[in-house]
This record gives C-alpha cells, sequence and structure tokens, in this order.
C-alpha cells in the first residue's frame, strides 16, 4: 500500500521502531484540515510483543482532538498480516485496522465490511 509519504504513516512508524520489541499502538485522526497519527500507550497485561490495549485516557484524548479514523497497531517480529484477535477488534470497534511494518515502510488496512468470520 502506498502510504509510505503520508505523514501520519511516517509517524507511525517512527512509533514502532522507538517501541520494538514491543507492539505499537495509536489512532489515526482527522484534526481540522490534517490527518494525524496519535501515539497511544500499549497497556496490554499480556505480552506486549504480542498484543496490544490502547490507553483509554490516550484513545480519549485522541478523541478529543478529532475524529478518530481507524487504528494502528504493529507486530514487531511476526507477519505482515491481521491476526484472528485484531479482525475480531477491527469489527467490534467499526473502525479501519492499519498494521504497519517500520522495516520495509509497508502498511496493510482492513475494514470491518470486510470481516465476515
Ligand atoms: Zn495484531
Amino acid at each position: 500500500m502506498l502510504m509510505k509519504n503520508l505523514k501520519w504513516a511516517k509517524d507511525a512508524f517512527i512509533h514502532a521502531e522507538q517501541v520494538y520489541p514491543e507492539e505499537c499502538c495509536g489512532l489515526i485522526i482527522r484534526e481540522e484540515n490534517e490527518v494525524i497519527y496519535w501515539k497511544c500507550k500499549n497497556i496490554s497485561k499480556a505480552y506486549k510483543e504480542k498484543s496490544f490495549v490502547i490507553d483509554p485516557i490516550d484513545y480519549a484524548r485522541g478523541e478529543d482532538k478529532g475524529e478518530v479514523l481507524g487504528i494502528v497497531h504493529s507486530h514487531p517480529d511476526g507477519e505482515l498480516a491481521f491476526s484472528h484477535t485484531d479482525r475480531m477488534a477491527c469489527k467490534y470497534l467499526d473502525l479501519p485496522f492499519y498494521l504497519v511494518e517500520p522495516k520495509s515502510e509497508s502498511i496493510i488496512v482492513i475494514y470491518p465490511s470486510e470481516i465476515n468470520d
């Protein structure tokens, strides 16, 4: 997906590298005329290398900035593919999910409407 020139994507790649080997998580937010990456803390109690839970305070602060357009996370050493849990969360939250891979500057996206399982 050719998104690597987008500002939010660059910021998401930087965040993914900063928190490596843990999964990064964040929001894509439309703030007035700009689309920004809003970094959130991963508060997963399990393995942050394999899972993410967005800090609800960070999420709420993001929502205050503007419209939430999507959820971003990374799979630090894993595949660039959505897990079953990711797909369920995407459908449940009813927001597009983006998976970022800073090494290859790749991004994939899935929309709730694509999920039927
Ligand atoms: Zn995932």
